[in-house]
């Protein structure tokens, strides 16, 4: 099984677009589903319309597909499964505020290094966490061995657990973030290739370390695909779809282009 899957905060752009197309000729070559995933769980970000715009887009370039979820539709899992890994002391209760939090990414910042979490949390008594009263975020542990994985088209990846850090999997709200979301429900829907853009190629060691948590073994392959760039400015070229369309390029260009590329 093979998925797509675009989040509904902001216009469709050409290198999401490649992902889409790719996901489907491979889908079609390995004789696999395609699945559409809406990824909407970051409520504040989410534009109202933007999923059926990209459902529009795909129908255009005659992208067929098996099915459409919502990633919300299945926050229940997405709980359940916390609560879990925290039933097994593989995640934790984080009372840590976001002041606190800005102040050590500021600290990371001086000190010229990446940020990660002090840990703090992870040392409250059960009985502490159970008389603070204060809004809390759940936290994975970082892993206790380094994660391997190897990219069909970049290689092999190997990532230490400070690397991976302890991170956030619930919000305060308990909604699910990215990676969690992400690592779950590739899992739920036993996807077996995962094709996305290049700037994923970091969550990948999180999103495997959730996986392993849970107890899941089967292996994902994974593609990150390089970042379209733009030739004049050099920078990530994020041209909207639903532009190039309005100003009178045909779907079958855009996509032997965009396929060329690859
Ligand atoms: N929702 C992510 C995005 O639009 C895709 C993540 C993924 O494919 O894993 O960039």
């Amino acid at each position: 099984m093979l998925r797509f899957a675009p989040s509904p905060t902001g216009d469709m752009n050409i290198g999401n677009l490649r992902v889409a197309i790719f996901n489907y000729i491979m889908s079609k070559q390995l004789n696999e589903d395609l699945i559409i995933r809406i990824e909407d769980t970051d409520v504040e970000k989410n534009i109202e319309g933007k999923d059926k715009e990209i459902l529009e887009i795909l129908n255009l370039f005659s992208i067929e597909y098996k099915s459409v979820m919502h990633q919300s539709d299945s926050l229940k899992y997405h709980q359940k499964m916390a609560l879990q890994l925290m039933t097994q002391k593989k995640a934790y209760a984080c009372f840590c505020s976001d002041s606190k939090l800005d102040e050590l990414k500021e600290e990371s910042i001086k000190d010229g290094k990446p940020f990660k979490y002090d840990g703090f949390c992870e040392t409250l008594s059960d009985e502490t966490v159970l008389n603070t009263n204060a809004p809390f975020t759940v936290r994975i542990k970082k892993p206790e061995h380094n994660i391997k994985f190897t990219d069909l088209l970049k290689g092999d990846f190997d990532y230490a657990p400070f690397d991976v850090d302890s991170f956030i999997i619930l919000r305060q709200d308990k909604t699910p973030t990215y990676n969690y979301a992400c690592a779950v429900d590739d899992m739920i829907m036993d996807i077996s290739l995962v094709i996305r853009e290049e700037a994923h190629l970091s969550d990948t060691p999180k999103q495997i370390h959730i996986r392993e948590s849970l107890g899941y073994t089967k292996e994902i392959k994974y593609v990150h695909l390089p970042i379209i760039l733009n030739p004049l400015t050099g920078e990530n070229d994020t041209s909207s779809v639903k532009w190039l369309i309005d100003e009178g390029f045909l779907p079958s260009a855009i996509a032997n282009y965009l396929v060329l590329m690859g």
